[in-house]
């Protein structure tokens, strides 16, 4: 069996937490045993990142908080020298940071942070993140808006996630509200643990989640697979590393290994470990079940052998998308209210906006992001409302490169309007991918 290409790896930048959320298995320890305690190298993740130059995307978060890592603002630096983006998607608690944390998370453009805020009262906040202080959090957050503005950067996005419970979910609107004045997009999730404080009002929840359930089990029974099925396709595409090199698999896993240490043996070789090879075998139907294997003992594969609901190779294949997120920061020339902005794949000579484009807002937001489905060049149509009404409409062409995965251009409201054509260019189209 032949091993995947891997462009992305997730590794914890710490294993610590200062907070003691009730059912999380770092706070009750459970995690220790495998994981250890400490916090990654930037001496290993140099080594990681110069052998391994296909690795394009790194996941810093998991089970610890990363902005406990002290040598954050270098593992940072590191990857972006070597164009890998960076993420904290999994979640940051963002109790704790340092001003040369929060700085270097936006001069090194960190792709995005998933702020993990499961209420909108300290009271609430507090009943599952024990020893958090929400106006801490908030007040970095703010932080990190404002030093956005500073380096004039799309990044990072700010994602409000909302683990919704019978104690908070009478706060999921003015959480909302919080999230959506601060720019950010609100992530209501399903908690892990249904036995701890439960959802009360379920149809409410269901609405707020846009979800057919208000739980895991009743997602599962609804809709016949796991809420998390997604999360063993990382065996194939974005495998977990343990901060001092153990290949955990998947961000679920702490309780066993993959048998190879990836900073010594290399990430090829652990991929091709017999260990996770027949663990691919197992989620596919192919191979029964391996004592000593993580997977052996994980309830999600327990779930999926009962049912017979293997993974399936071309579900792998099809979440892995080749997109290249890019950011567009407006300079407000010619001092205008609002902007709208349209963009086209290749080079286009008249602006289709409407619902095909995105509104800016000066003061309020940071950028518009779009999905560039590739490199090449893109046209950015930009026409501003002023006080006197809509002012000409100004052209752009940017060229989106292969690496990094995630990229942004200033474009002004003025300039020449019309740019001359490159000869020989492909038709445009119109994109219509936009991140929020
Ligand atoms: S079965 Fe469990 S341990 Fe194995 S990849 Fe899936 S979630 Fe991870």
């Amino acid at each position: 069996m032949t091993s995947p290409q891997v462009r992305k790896v997730q590794i914890d930048a710490s294993s610590h937490c200062q907070l003691a959320c009730p059912v999380c298995p770092t706070a009750n320890g459970l995690t220790k045993p495998v994981l250890g305690a400490g916090h990654l190298k930037v001496a290993d993740f140099e080594r990681l990142l110069d052998r391994n130059p296909e690795i394009q995307e790194v996941e810093l978060s998991n089970y610890g908080e990363m902005f406990l890592n002290p040598q954050l603002p270098e593992l940072l630096a590191c990857a972006y020298e070597r164009k890998v983006v960076v993420s904290g998607s999994n979640g940051v608690n963002l109790n704790f940071a340092t001003e040369a944390a929060l700085e270097a998370v936006v001069k090194y453009r960190v792709r995005a942070l998933t702020c993990s805020i499961d209420g909108a009262t300290q009271a609430t906040y507090a009943r599952y993140r024990v020893n958090g202080n929400l106006d801490r959090v908030l007040r970095h957050i703010d932080r990190i808006r404002e030093l956005r503005h500073l380096h004039r950067s799309a990044f990072p996005l700010l994602d409000w996630q909302f683990v919704v419970m019978g104690h908070n979910e009478q706060e999921t609107e003015m959480a909302k509200g919080l999230a959506q004045s601060r720019g950010m997009q609100f992530l209501p999730r399903l908690s892990w643990n249904a036995d701890h404080s439960p959802v009360v009002n379920t149809e409410l929840v269901r609405i707020e989640m846009g979800l057919p359930a208000a739980s895991r089990e009743e997602f599962r029974q609804s809709e016949g697979v796991s809420y998390t099925r997604s999360l063993c396709y990382q065996l194939w595409q974005a495998p977990v590393v343990n901060w001092n090199g153990k290949m955990l698999g998947c961000c679920v896993n702490y309780w066993g290994d993959f048998g190879a240490n990836v900073f010594e043996e290399g990430l090829t070789a652990a991929m091709q470990h017999p260990l996770m090879e027949q663990a691919r075998g197992m989620l596919l139907g192919e191979t029964a079940a391996v004592p000593g294997i993580p997977c052996t003992t994980c309830d999600q594969y327990r779930e999926m052998s009962a049912s017979g609901t293997w993974l399936d190779p071309a579900e792998i294949a099809a979440s892995q998308s080749g997109d290249i997120l890019t950011g567009l920061v407006l300079k407000n020339s010619l001092q205008a209210k609002f902007a709208r902005v349209a963009v086209h794949e290749g080079v286009a000579e008249q602006a289709v906006f409407g619902s095909l484009g995105r509104v800016f807002r000066f003061g309020t937001d940071t950028a518009v992001y779009f999905r560039a489905g590739g490199p090449g060049l893109y046209t950015i149509f930009v026409q501003g409302l002023g006080a006197g009404g809509w002012l000409p409409v100004v052209r752009h062409l940017v060229e989106v490169r292969e690496r990094p995965v995630c990229q942004e251009f200033e474009v002004d409201t003025s300039g020449s309007s019309i740019e001359a054509t490159p000869a020989g260019t492909r038709p445009a189209v119109p994109v219509s991918s936009w991140i929020r």
